[in-house]
């Protein structure tokens, strides 16, 4: 059967092999008799998987014994409310760089928690660039900087990060997590919901400094960190299909050549798209500025609404799916997130250099 060309922003295309895996698998899991989704959480079996998603994900990036991981449930969403819930002291204000429509979101959240400020924003270009790292300045009463690692709808991603900070980063990196290599010890908390990188939706992976725990007990049990952390993610039921597959997920990554072997396939699929925009004379157009590009989501328009219309129904039709922009950038985005082949992106790029070539 031929895979889709699945451009999709999120969920989005799983590795084949992780399909194959869990499809072997899928009757009777690990000779229990049981598929993964009957056995008890509580069960060894079960438990292996969850620890070994762990330890993968620790490995693959190299993440410090002083930091914690946690499969929470509620999305990168409830992380919007569930971070400064635990995070945002009563005298202190949470700083949040505004990229994109996700970062208003965690904004927007963490004020009714607390008090919390935007210390940039972008929103007046439509949100093309990321701030120049000279540019943000965190005032002295901050608890925490927050940014947005890669700005799914609108297609630009940090290139570097602020340091010498004198608070804690917090980095929602829900649809770039595991893209490239990542120096952990740069933040003090990532978050990601699974559905771009990592796996299906249903869990949402919390890497958090030891030291940022505390119990709370004012703090509702499920929505503080250390009620997860002191119960290795098993206080309550966890999402344990989504937690399987993401093993398999991790696996895969691993045995691709780790987050480096993905980060080379993600350069040369980002470069063979943004070729085709740079090299279209202006028929193609980068939403993002140049140097804010993200190699997850490659945002452009065509020259008119009528244009950009016809290049969606062919592209449907030749069998490409997802490539609609979001609804507050209008245009194309083609999301090409670790498991979309380089083959399905240089489709794309055959396609779009056609449809250029033809379009009268
Ligand atoms: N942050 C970013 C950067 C996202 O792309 C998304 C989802 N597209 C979210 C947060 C929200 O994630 P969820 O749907 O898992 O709550």
């Amino acid at each position: 059967m031929k895979r889709a060309y699945n451009f999709n922003a999120g969920p989005a295309a799983l590795p084949e092999w992780v399909l194959q895996e869990a499809k072997n698998s899928w009757m009777n899991f690990n000779d229990t008799g049981m598929s993964i989704m009957e056995l008890s959480h509580r069960s060894k079996d079960y438990e292996d998987v969850h620890n070994e998603a762990k330890e993968l994900l620790s490995s693959l990036l190299s993440i410090p014994e002083d930091y914690e991981i946690l499969f929470l449930q509620g999305g990168a969403s409830l992380q919007f409310t569930m971070l400064p819930m635990n995070l945002l002291e009563a005298d202190k204000v949470g700083y949040y760089t505004l990229t994109g429509v996700w970062a208003e979101k965690a904004l927007k959240e963490a004020s009714k928690v607390g008090e919390a400020a935007a210390c940039t924003s972008s929103k007046e270009s439509n949100y093309t660039y990321i701030p120049a790292l000279e540019e943000i300045n965190v005032p002295d009463n901050a608890a925490y900087l927050h940014i947005t690692s890669n700005n799914t709808i609108f297609g630009t991603q940090w290139q570097s990060f602020p340091t010498d900070l004198k608070v804690p980063l917090i980095a929602d990196m829900s649809s770039d997590i595991l893209s490239t290599p990542l120096d952990i010890k740069q933040f003090d908390v990532i978050y990601a919901g699974a559905q771009k990188n990592l796996g299906p939706s249903g869990v949402t992976v919390v890497i958090i400094k030891k030291e940022l725990i505390k119990k709370d007990s004012s703090l509702p049990t499920m929505l503080s960190y250390e009620t997860h952390a002191s119960n290795n993610s098993l206080f309550n039921t966890p999402p344990t299909l989504a937690i399987y597959l993401l093993s398999l997920v991790l696996k895969w990554v691993k045995q691709n050549g780790g987050v480096e072997g993905i980060a080379a396939i993600n350069n040369k699929k980002a470069q063979t798209l943004y070729n085709v925009i740079d090299e279209s004379n202006g028929f193609y157009k980068g939403h993002a500025e140049k140097n804010s590009r993200s190699k997850m989501n490659v945002t452009f328009t065509l020259q008119t609404e009528e244009i950009t219309k016809e290049f969606l129904q062919q592209a449907k039709e030749a069998g490409f799916i997802g490539l609609n922009g979001h609804r507050s950038v209008g245009g194309c985005r083609a999301s090409i997130y670790n498991a979309v082949p380089l083959e399905h992106v240089q489709a794309l790029a055959a396609f779009m250099e056609n449809f250029q070539k033809n379009y009268k």
